[in-house]
């Protein structure tokens, strides 16, 4: 099946009861037993719910993988991953990752003996650098957030390898539509279902999925036992949303692509960042392992103070000033204070993060409406 009819029918079946066509909203947490033990294969729903089952299908069909986990959040999916490690591990990582996950590794779980290397993930040779008998995973984010670096997923892959880590990329920035890192070499994928799977934002939800069988037996204990399982509304939403990731992906690149470009030439922007672009440093790996790139898209105003950034920020009609991304509607966020204030600021300046930075998560709207909004807020 191809990705558009996935995205539709993957996992689901119209309900055997009622020959209802759209997967019911299991509101239970409990099933009835025939005898102790003896039941359909549902017994308590934090371990199992069909509503959840039949989007977990869907997620796994989309990234051509066998399994599928979701979970509360994007960040309760990547606590699942690192629970699986043990104090005195090491974990590879890239020096421009999501804030939260930063925050996580940081202030969470170094404080459980696991050690984090931040490296420079540009180049993959610099892994073998830090990798030592202690190394148990690498895990790298692709494009990243919010200066849209790009990872190579293929190059890691050989390097983990070699390495024998567990191998996990955060797929959140391209959906499923743009990028399936299993098929480049990876052991999980992560997705923050929060942003463009989910697609509406009106859900908070993660996923893993995996073709692993001894991994995927270690995050389902994990799953069931910590307990970061997302309920059957959130999850009858995001199968809704999926049903039309494919045309909301599309019209992401569509639009993306108008305002890079409008943005690149504009007198007011320093910097666009954007692998859409042939003079993005790893243009040619984002075209070869990314089917397009997507709406995501970073600038630097030039020459603006906090006060004028802000300023821009808060002028515009159409975008709207929040975190998050990825929904039909198009946002702006000044990562600095919003989405990556847990960042030290030297770190993130180090990062690109500056003070006058922008990121932009162009929406589904009409391009002529955005674009005025661009226009005139940038005039
Ligand atoms: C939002 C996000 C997360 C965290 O997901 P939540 O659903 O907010 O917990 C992780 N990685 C990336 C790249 C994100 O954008």
């Amino acid at each position: 099946m191809k990705f558009g009819t996935k995205a539709i029918h993957a996992g689901q079946e119209p309900d055997p009861t009622t020959g209802a066509v759209m997967t019911p909203i299991y509101q239970t947490s409990t099933y009835a037993q025939e005898s102790p033990g003896k039941h359909k294969g549902y017994a308590y729903a934090r371990g199992k719910n069909p509503t959840r089952s039949a989007l977990e299908n869907c997620l796994a069909a989309l990234e051509n993988a066998k399994y599928g986990l979701c979970f509360s959040s994007g960040m309760g999916a990547t606590d699942a991953v690192i629970k699986m490690l043990k104090p005195g591990d090491e974990v590879i990582t890239g020096n421009d990752l999501y804030g939260g996950t930063y925050r996580m590794f940081t202030k969470v779980f170094a404080n459980y003996g696991i050690k984090f290397h931040f490296i420079d993930l540009s180049n993959p040779d610099n892994i073998s650098k830090y990798a030592n008998e202690n190394t148990k995973l690498l895990w790298i984010e692709t494009p990243t957030n919010p200066t849209m670096q790009i990872v190579d997923i293929k190059a890691c892959a050989a390097v983990a390898k070699k390495q024998q880590l567990i191998y996990a990329v955060d797929n959140t920035f391209a959906s499923p539509y743009l990028q399936n890192p299993l098929d480049l070499g990876a052991d999980i994928v992560m997705h923050s279902v929060t942003k463009y799977l989910g697609g509406h934002s009106d859900v908070v939800m993660g996923a893993l999925l995996t073709s692993d069988d001894s991994l995927y037996e270690k995050l389902a204990f994990i799953h069931n036992s910590c307990g970061a399982t997302p309920g059957p509304m959130d999850s009858f939403l995001v199968l809704r949303g999926l049903k039309t990731l494919h045309l909301r992906m599309k019209a992401h690149c569509e639009n993306g692509k108008v305002i890079a470009h409008f943005l690149k030439t504009h007198p007011k922007i320093e910097k666009v960042y954007w692998p859409g672009f042939t003079d993005h440093p790893n243009h040619e790996v984002a075209k070869q392992q990314m089917r397009d790139f997507g709406g995501m898209i970073s600038i630097v105003l030039k020459g603006a103070d906090l006060k004028e950034t802000f300023r821009i920020a808060s002028s515009f009609e159409v975008f709207t000033l929040a975190e998050s991304l990825g929904g039909v509607e198009s946002l702006i966020n000044h990562p600095a204070t919003m989405t990556h204030a847990s960042i030290p600021k030297a770190e993130r300046e180090a990062a690109g993060v500056v003070d006058n930075l922008l990121r932009l998560s162009v929406g589904v709207e009409d391009i002529e409406d955005l674009m005025e909004d661009l226009k005139r807020v940038l005039a």
